[in-house]
């Protein structure tokens, strides 16, 4: 399986068609992600953890919706259009550079989640047992708090992203990101 970097610098590329599969409750991913998904999900439960996936495929137009919505929310708090723009940019993807796109990522909380904080998700129980368990299912944790300058995104320890087994064990085990593995083992997809 090719690894497929996804970020500002690096589209999804053209041709590139996921086969989806729903995970649950009308969210889908790529069926590889999908099924491990379901998965981790499955053994969750049985920890006595219930995690839910707020958001997961997102179509090109929904991706472009987000955006706009979200450089209007900035200009509205008082931004230039520019500053917003950049704002925007920071947290939220353009069309085709979002992992969302390619059905790879999921956003998952727990039902001990602050709407207020998304940041205080880190300290609950859902994300220990996720910061623990998902590698082993092939998930990673794609933008780690300590890695921004290398990512070019904000820290979101909501956003899991499958990059599959052993390479999300690799990964974590090293404390490295996507990119970094990727120049590692020299498979980067272009
Ligand atoms: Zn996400």
């Amino acid at each position: 399986m090719k690894i497929l970097l996804i970020d500002k610098d690096n589209p999804i590329p053209a041709g590139y068609k996921p086969v989806l599969e729903e995970v649950e409750h009308g969210y889908y991913m790529e069926k590889n992600a999908a099924r491990c998904m379901k998965k981790l999900l499955e053994a969750a439960r049985k920890d006595g953890i219930t995690i839910e996936v707020f958001s997961a495929y997102r179509t090109y137009d929904y991706q472009q919706k987000l955006f706009d919505d979200d450089v209007q929310w900035n200009m509205s708090e008082g931004l230039s259009y520019e500053e917003a723009y950049k704002k925007t940019a920071s947290s939220i993807a353009l069309p085709g550079r979002s992992e969302h796109n390619a059905g790879l990522a999921a956003d998952l909380k727990g039902d001990d989640w602050d709407c207020d904080n998304w940041y205080n998700f880190e300290k609950t129980s859902t994300f220990k047992w996720l910061e623990k368990n998902a590698p082993r299912f092939g998930f990673i944790i794609r933008y780690p708090k300590d890695k921004t300058q290398i990512t070019n995104f904000i820290y979101e320890p909501w956003h899991f992203r499958y990059v599959g087994c052993p390479h999300a064990e690799i990964i974590t085990r090293k404390g490295i990101t996507l990119k970094e593995y990727l120049e590692l083992c020299n498979c980067k997809f272009k």
